[in-house]
């Protein structure tokens, strides 16, 4: 758990929008604001096509941000930047990928591939010092060194995502994004990842952005999680709060979508289903942007969109239904329908 409430991240109104045509913007990412506190794990949850991958790569510079702010250590990330200052946050920054198959080049030995950024950073002396480095590295995420001189095919997929993480271990950085790191992996080898995790991150005082579809997959490792909606950031709560007490409609059911161990529970309670698709990032629907799916949708919810604001301390929500000034005006529209 994080012990310490230093921001090491500050993400401000982040948008990232790709141009499809003439005419046509994909709004991945329209607008998300919240902080990752140092040590950390900071869980981002939502549907495919929510925008939460696109954020973390945006995050991590791999996407230009379109607008907003990523301030990392008070510095911002998208500010221009010198070569050197770049190479510096690349450092501090990395990335665990979802795919273990297709994120190690085929090509190269596992040696080469998790001393790739130790190279490009000249971290290291000569070839005896980043050989020791790299055997270091393999036995930290439990592979041996005989592991280095064979190729990512040799390897089964739990393995090449220790492999992933070595790789991104190598060059000592604080923060990493974990864009659904375990989702491709066997069942059996998911809880070994998540455990590797929570343990480096003990051990070497890491920050993560851990990104995931399914609320149950982030439960047990996140601090704080964010729940996303079609590039908007719903709900974000410590992660007991988020369980226990739910605000958004849209965390609600896909809490309920989560089966329970306990069978009696699990018959007598009440799902809440989501009717429809997603609707298209290209074109999200005015006000709020849940309110095409929503059970509790309000006229005022068409018209206006909910802002995300802090309901009790560390508990965000973007719902009118909890701010009582929406409220009140959707009551006086109702009443002058009747
Ligand atoms: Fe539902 Fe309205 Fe809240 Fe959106 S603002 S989640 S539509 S109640």
């Amino acid at each position: 758990m994080a012990n310490t409430k230093e921001k090491l991240l500050e993400i401000r109104n982040l948008k990232k929008h790709f141009k499809i045509d003439s005419t046509n913007v994909l709004k991945a990412v329209d607008g998300i604001s919240f902080d990752i506190f140092k040590g950390e794990t900071f869980g981002l949850v939502g549907e495919s096509g929510c925008g939460k991958s696109t954020a973390g790569r945006t995050i991590l510079r791999l996407y230009e941000a379109t607008e907003g702010e990523v301030n990392f250590k008070g510095e911002n990330v998208h500010a221009k930047k010198s070569k050197k200052d770049l190479k510096k946050f690349n450092r501090s920054m990395q990335m665990i990928f979802q795919d273990p198959y297709a994120s190690l080049n085929p090509r190269m030995t596992v040696k080469d591939i998790i001393a790739e950024g130790i190279d490009i950073h000249g971290l290291v002396k000569n070839n005896k010092q980043r050989s020791e480095v790299v055997n270091q590295l393999l036995q930290t995420v439990g592979l041996n060194s005989d592991h280095g001189n064979r190729y990512p095919h040799e390897f089964s997929g739990g393995q090449r995502q220790r492999i992933g993480i070595a790789r991104a271990l190598a060059v000592n950085p604080d923060f990493i994004v974990a864009d659904e790191p375990i989702s491709a992996l066997d069942v059996s080898i998911q809880a070994q990842v998540v455990n590797l995790l929570k343990e480096l991150q003990q051990e070497r005082d890491l920050t993560y952005l851990f990104i995931a579809h399914d609320l149950s997959m982030v439960k047990h490792i996140s601090d704080r999680v964010g729940v996303m909606y079609l590039g908007a950031m719903a709900e974000i709560a410590t992660s007991d709060e988020l369980y226990k007490r739910p605000m958004h409609p849209y965390t609600q059911a896909l809490l309920s979508a989560i089966p329970l161990a306990d069978p009696e529970v699990e018959r007598t309670r009440e799902r809440i289903i989501i009717e429809g698709d997603i609707p298209s990032p290209i074109n999200p629907p005015s006000g709020c942007r849940f309110r095409t799916r929503c059970p509790m949708a309000m006229e005022v919810c068409s018209k206006i969109v909910p802002e995300l604001k802090e309901y009790e301390d560390g508990h965000w929500a973007a719902c009118h239904l909890y701010d009582s000034r929406y409220n009140a005006e959707n009551k006086a529209m109702e009443l002058q329908h009747h």
